[in-house]
């Protein structure tokens, strides 16, 4: 799940390995290591913690040249200095760090101890360290290959050998390497941030191939021993992307990103002329996408939020059935794939393992599966038959912002597509392209009073229950609300339709349970006021965002947070931003770790 990175080249590798490290935190992890070689010996530095906690315990005269690092997110094994990776062998020379899970590892770990292999940890990963030792005749990728047949589960692992100096061996199946190539020194890393300050040039990794890695040179080759020849990629992001510059939390600085990642997502992709969108990356004719009859949205979390936005607008704008779905369940339930319906996994990484086997399972049973990802060259995007960069720049906070709402117009400009070649005229057409263009000034407007979210968050975050509730295309929004409070200030949250309330969750209210209220002057207003007031009727403390100039709000709501209006339809952009405010001055007021909140990561590739 977490972060893997690995050096050789002239300069020492440690600060390298604890740099690179530091910037794979946002992946959320628990324990982290080093192994660094030099002199056919590999020194295994390995703490519990943060990187800061490692980076104590590294020997300030620490020598080696070549090395890896990793950041785990336990699965298997407690949360330990000796289960933190990387993993040695019985000899102390093969030291290796492994992302993801390896299924049979309880069955091979038995036959290594049959064979007096002595164990340590109590990780899967740790029979990978073992395995290849048993392999090893001298060379460290055949040691590889001869072990992966024998590995099931998701991996991406990095080893190296203290009798091989200056070179390191990588795999992946399901878990994501990408190899970094600079002057005289080359990097592997689980993704582009670790090796971002040291080079722009990677090549990415794909399933079933083993990269060998020296100062000067990679090499590729399949399983059956073939050499792949792969072209050498260029990263369109900049360092500062990466970096906070004058924000104290990413999340921060990602929320405020969001008029220029919501023009990333639509720029060059709208024809004025044809009063449409054009998204080449379809892969799909005119003719097919007159016969898409209907359309599906797989995704996870807060992606799958964002489907949800999309398909309330899609159904209305471009009357064609959508609907969406969670991944992990659509994968099990042995999906249906009907004839001419079209499919979306939608992930920001890219990686995320429920909407990545999903996908593999509807493609296995025939459907076109398009992508909507932000992290270019990812595993769905390269799987997928089609798709749609979402271009937010890097997502770092584990919560999930900028890339919603990217995800939102992506899905939008799609839609736009649908609907143009459908019913929807060409003023229709005129008129959905200016909302939409017209969404990065109104959430900009937004910032303009953050301050009073910031009050209204000091007030509430005491508070140890919420309700966020909404109608229509703002019930998803509603959800989204939930799930950000939740996620990074830990109060427990839950998101229901306004209406529903009634069915169930009212019997929660009492003073003590706050209910955010997403009540904007659309058609489903005054349905939504009623249910407000049945709150207030219990004595439920209430907030709402509502639309400037709705005055009656004030008389209703204990306090209102104002955002500016726009069309039904293209609410959820404006309403989910105080949203994740809220949450965001919640979690700064309880001092928790906005960025990296307990017990999450951020590309979640175990199921
Ligand atoms: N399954 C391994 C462990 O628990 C690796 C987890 C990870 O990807 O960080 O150590």
């Amino acid at each position: 799940m977490c972060g893997i990175i690995g050096y050789c080249g002239p300069r020492q590798a440690a600060p390298i390995l604890l740099d690179g490290l530091k910037r794979l935190e946002y992946r959320g992890y628990d324990s982290a290591g080093i192994s660094v070689g030099i002199n056919h010996e590999l020194t295994v530095i390995k703490q519990t913690g943060k990187i800061h906690d490692l980076r104590v315990h590294v020997p300030a005269e620490i020598a080696g040249t070549y090395g890896i690092g990793h950041t785990r997110w336990a699965t298997h094994g407690g949360v330990t200095n000796t289960n933190a990776h990387p993993h040695v062998d019985n000899s102390g020379k093969i030291a290796i760090v492994h992302n993801g899970i390896i299924e049979n590892y309880t069955a091979i770990k038995k036959k290594l101890e049959e064979k007096g292999v002595e164990f340590f940890t109590e990780t899967d990963s740790e029979v990978i360290a073992h395995l290849i030792a048993q392999n090893y005749t001298g060379d460290l990728e055949k040691a590889m290959k001869d072990t992966l047949p024998v590995l099931e589960g998701t991996y991406g692992i990095v080893c190296m050998h203290a009798d091989e100096p200056h070179k390191l061996v990588g795999a992946r199946n399901g878990s994501p390497l990408v190899i970094g190539v600079a002057n005289d020194e080359m990097f592997l890393a689980s993704d582009v941030t670790a090796i971002l300050a040291h080079t722009k040039q990677v090549v990415y990794l794909e399933d079933g191939h083993v990269v060998t890695i020296t100062d000067d040179e990679f090499t590729i080759v399949d399983m059956s021993d073939r050499v792949v020849n792969k072209k050498i990629d260029e990263i369109t992001w900049d360092l500062q992307e990466i970096e906070k510059g004058d924000f104290k939390h990413f999340m921060h600085k990602e929320i405020y990103e969001q008029p220029e990642s919501v023009v990333r997502a639509f720029r060059g992709r709208i024809d004025r002329e044809a009063a449409t969108a054009r998204l080449g990356g379809l892969n799909l004719n005119s003719r097919e996408l007159l016969d898409i009859e209907r359309i599906k949205i797989i995704a996870a979390g807060t992606s799958f939020h964002a489907g949800l936005v999309a398909s309330y607008m899609i159904e209305q704008t471009a009357r064609v059935p959508c609907s969406a779905e969670l991944a992990s369940e659509v994968r099990y339930r042995n999906p249906i794939v009907e004839r001419n319906t079209l499919y979306f996994a939608v992930s920001q990484s890219g990686e995320t393992a429920d909407t990545l086997y999903a996908m593999r399972e509807l493609q296995r049973k025939g459907a076109r599966v398009l992508g909507i990802c932000n992290v270019v060259g990812s595993t769905i995007p390269r799987e997928s038959d089609g798709g749609v960069y979402i271009h937010s720049g890097p997502e770092i906070a584990v919560a999930s912002t900028k890339a919603f709402t990217s995800q939102i117009t992506a899905l939008y400009l799609f839609c736009l597509v649908m609907a143009r070649m459908r019913h929807m005229s060409f003023e229709s057409g005129e008129w959905y392209i200016r909302n939409l263009t017209d969404i990065p000034d109104k959430i900009a407007e937004i910032f303009n009073t953050a301050d009073k979210m910031q009050v209204i968050a000091k007030k509430y975050c005491s508070f140890t229950d919420f309700l966020f509730l909404g109608r229509g295309i703002n019930y998803p929004v509603a959800l989204e609300g939930a799930l950000k409070l939740k996620e990074i200030s830990y109060i427990h949250a839950e998101g229901y339709s306004a209406a529903e309330i009634k069915h169930g969750p009212i019997a929660l209210i009492n003073e003590e349970t706050p209910s955010v209220f997403l009540v904007p002057d659309d058609r489903l207003r005054e349905k939504v006021v009623s249910n407000m007031k049945e709150v207030k009727a219990r004595r439920g403390p209430l907030i709402a965002i509502a639309t400037e100039g709705d005055m009656e709000i004030l008389d209703i709501a204990d306090d209102v947070f104002f955002v500016p209006k726009v069309p039904e339809l293209f609410y959820p952009f404006i309403m989910v931003v105080p949203l994740q405010l809220l949450a965001y001055f919640c979690a700064v007021e309880l001092k928790r770790d906005v960025d990296q909140p307990r017990n999450l990561a951020k590309s979640v590739t175990v199921e």
